[in-house]
């Protein structure tokens, strides 16, 4: 069966799911439009207060949510727990903001009458997600579009089954509408299937480039508009002026955070040169003292992937940029345990004709360079044909603001962490994709603004 949860820690199959049926998908289909159909007639009000119940079940379900999740894809389980809260929280923050984000605005004109905008639903969503946040990528399109009014259906990651079951369950013990949204175990050839329905009027995916084109291929043969959030090479730039001990204790984090499994995980370190060989050195520090485990040990700092696939496949991006030129500085050793781990690798000397240089490594790799100027940083940055997010450290915040603004990129933190907070939005450039999810930007992803003039 396609979906599964094994446990990457201990490489249990802990249980299968069959796929959904013909008829399963088109009760989906029905119970979705049925439910649009009474949402298009209502104010939101009524959803928020539904939508503050969900975060508050989710809250009370905190354990049996993040034990789904670290079943399914190994995360640490005090990452996991976060991961919940986070949910939480964005579920009560567009219960709080949505009705008013959703307002109809005015529109100054030389039309006769008054013009206005209104917000209405679109219909029911096609929404695909992957399995590094097994629940956060849910909530980011749930919450959102459960104001809105858009029905959604669920085909989450093959390996993240659990996950999404659970996810499910809040639903259901929740006064929301179960058609608000339904989990189903859907085959490529059945997404597409969905998409092409007439009920379905949107499409939001998370994943790699090639899931990304595959569906918006599918979306855009069927006039179905979508968003795309896919994968990033993001840059963590360190002007020379850095402050390097702060920067040293964020980099590692950045990298490894997730076990390296994140869109907008710091990939590539481009650092000026006063300070690479400090840094270099300091990130092997940190990267050596890392602790491999259980991750439902509070002791575990380092969580094995996701999947022995998703290990293989950078085993083998490693080896082959090692083969083709990179330097290895540190890690690339096999971590004597039965789970998936890969130990953290420091790769440097990746010259442009490595393949390495322009993949997306996906795992707990860092690769570091060494520049001499704020424009030989930028111009780094931007050789990929990425453009996700991005980190620049300055002692001086204007010119670190300055650097961040020449990076072609959807997002760009400076001095601090990447976070992916409700009020801020989320979203790429170039192939990792358009479109945006939280804030207001992604609560109008799937809205018909529709203009009323009145004379
Ligand atoms: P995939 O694209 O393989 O999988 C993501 C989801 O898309 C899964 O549910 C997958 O299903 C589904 N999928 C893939 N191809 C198709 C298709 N042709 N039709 C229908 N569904 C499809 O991505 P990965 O598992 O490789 O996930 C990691 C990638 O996601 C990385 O590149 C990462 O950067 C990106 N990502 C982007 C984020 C962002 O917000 N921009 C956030 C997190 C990750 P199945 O599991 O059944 O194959």
């Amino acid at each position: 069966m396609a979906y599964a949860t094994v446990n990457p820690y201990t490489n249990e199959v802990v249980k299968e799911y069959p796929n959904a049926t013909a008829s399963e998908i088109q009760k989906a289909l029905e119970n979705g439009n049925d439910l649009f159909k009474r949402w298009e007639k209502e104010q939101p009000t009524h959803r928020a207060e539904q939508l503050h119940e969900i975060a508050k079940l989710f809250r009370q379900n905190r354990d049996y949510l993040a034990k789904a999740m670290v079943t399914d894809m190994g995360k640490l389980y005090r990452e996991a727990q976060g991961e919940v809260d986070l949910c939480a929280m964005i579920a009560d923050y567009f219960a709080d903001h949505g009705a008013d984000l959703l307002a109809p605005t005015k529109i100054e004109t030389v039309a006769t009458g008054d013009a206005q905008i209104q917000k209405h639903p679109l219909g029911v969503l096609m929404m695909v997600e992957p399995w590094n946040f097994p629940m956060y990528q849910i909530m980011r399109v749930f919450a959102p579009n459960f104001m809105v009014g858009n029905p959604m259906i669920l085909k989450h990651a093959s390996n993240t089954p659990g996950s999404a079951v659970a996810f499910e369950n809040m639903i259901k013990q929740s006064s929301a509408p179960d058609a608000s949204l339904q989990n189903l175990f859907l085959s490529y050839d059945q997404v597409a299937e969905i998409i092409a329905d007439s009920r379905v009027q949107g499409v939001a995916l998370t994943g790699s480039e090639r899931g990304g084109r595959s569906v918006a291929k599918t979306a855009g043969e069927n006039l179905k508009k979508n968003t795309m959030e896919l994968g990033g090479t993001d840059a963590f730039i360190v002007l020379d002026d850095a402050d390097i001990d702060s920067v040293t204790d964020i980099a590692w984090r950045a990298r490894l955070y997730n076990a390296g499994q994140v869109c907008t995980s710091s990939k590539r370190f481009i650092v000026a040169a006063n300070l690479y060989d400090k840094f270099l050195a300091k990130l092997k520090e940190n990267f050596a003292n890392v602790k491999p485990g259980d991750p439902m040990d509070s002791q575990t700092t380092l969580a094995p992937m996701n999947s022995k696939r998703a290990k293989d496949k950078l085993q083998a991006q490693v080896d082959d940029a090692i083969a083709k030129g990179a330097t290895l500085y540190y890690g690339n050793e096999k971590i004597d345990l039965p789970g998936q781990f890969f130990q953290p690798t420091i790769l440097t000397n990746v010259q442009k004709d490595n393949p390495a240089y322009a993949q997306e490594m996906f795992g707990p790799v860092a690769q570091v360079y060494k520049v001499n100027s704020d424009q030989e940083a930028i111009d780094l940055a931007n050789d990929s044909d990425l453009g996700l997010g991005g980190i620049v450290f300055s002692g001086d915040p204007k010119r670190g603001t300055k650097v961040a603004s020449q990076i072609e990129t959807g997002m760009v933190f400076v001095n601090n962490f990447m976070v992916s907070l409700p009020d801020l939005p989320f979203g790429g450039v170039k192939n990792s994709g358009y479109g945006r999810e939280m804030s207001s930007l992604g609560l109008n992803a799937f809205v018909n603004e529709q203009l009323i003039v009145t004379t």
